[in-house]
């Protein structure tokens, strides 16, 4: 481990244990104080030495347990007092994670830090769903966007998202879904756009929905998805079903076979 170093801000990959990199583990095994929030797994935090103090930093939608100013400034005390800290985030600490924000308090107090970067939702979750990002055919580009919105409403650039060679992947976009499917029609994506959301993803809880552009908010609604998920929008999420039940993820899916079942129906 680096010398100095006191915090190391630390990516735990989208949820299945099996993803967190060799030096998260090795950082997190050596841990004094490990302070984490909802979305580590309970299999990654079943991995924190018994003899480190373990902190629940929050911040699910409406329930922050500690305000951010809080979390940089106990970084910082435990930091000053000696320790060896770990803030530990789900994903990668750099996207969307507000890692930057503490990484520039560690910064501004003079404490050394290490960046562990880890996998990110984006492309941990789509990846082991069966979703390739990109293909040579079908995308060419990449947006990772956030949903979550400040002050009420979701403000992106629609007009720039909505390219039709380009995979959309949205953060945090539950709530806004509906507000998502119709902005990106209206400013010119195909409404048969294939698109999926995925709840809990690489996790034993994981479920899929997929669907087209214009259907998905119903369909996400009807199977009762609830955060974390993970909403990817674009050709790519054709392939899928091409991959079909060679995918190991795939199967496990009930919320997606539930769904079809009901479509097939209907068809019929
Ligand atoms: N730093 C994290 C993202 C934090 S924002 C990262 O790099 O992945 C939290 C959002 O990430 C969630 O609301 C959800 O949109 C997404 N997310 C993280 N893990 C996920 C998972 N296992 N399945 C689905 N979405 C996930």
């Amino acid at each position: 481990m680096t010398k100095g170093v006191r915090v190391w801000l630390v990516g735990a990959g989208p949820g299945d244990p099996g993803l967190l990199t060799l030096k998260a583990a090795r950082v997190l095994a050596a841990a004094d104080v490990v302070v984490h929030d909802h979305l580590v797994s309970p299999e990654i935090l079943a991995r924190v030495p018994r003899r480190a103090e373990r902190i629940y930093a929050g911040k699910e939608r409406a329930l922050h347990t500690l305000t951010q100013g809080e979390i940089n400034a106990l970084l910082v005390r435990y930091a000053r007092e000696g320790k060896r800290v770990v803030r530990l985030k789900g994903g990668d600490p750099f996207i969307f994670g507000r890692g930057g924000e503490e990484a520039l308090a560690l910064a501004r107090a003079r404490v050394r830090f290490e960046v562990v970067p880890g996998i990110t939702a984006a492309t941990g979750v789509a990846a082991a769903a069966g979703i390739p990002l990109t293909h040579r055919d079908l995308a060419q580009a990449c947006v990772l966007v956030t949903g979550s919105r400040r002050g009420g409403e979701i403000e992106l650039d629609w007009h720039g998202l909505a390219r039709p060679e380009q995979t959309i992947v949205v953060y945090m976009g539950l709530a806004g879904l509906e507000r998502i499917s119709r902005e990106l029609i209206g400013h010119g994506l195909s409404p048969r756009t294939p698109a999926a959301i995925i709840q809990q993803g690489t996790m034993p809880g994981q479920r899929l929905v997929e669907g087209t552009l214009v259907a998905l908010p119903r369909l996400a609604a009807k199977a009762k998805l609830r955060a974390p998920t993970l909403i990817v929008i674009g050709k790519v999420v054709g392939l899928r079903r091409g991959l079909g039940s060679l995918v190991g993820a795939v199967r496990a899916a009930p919320a997606r076979r539930a769904v079809r079942r009901k479509a097939a129906r209907k068809r019929a």
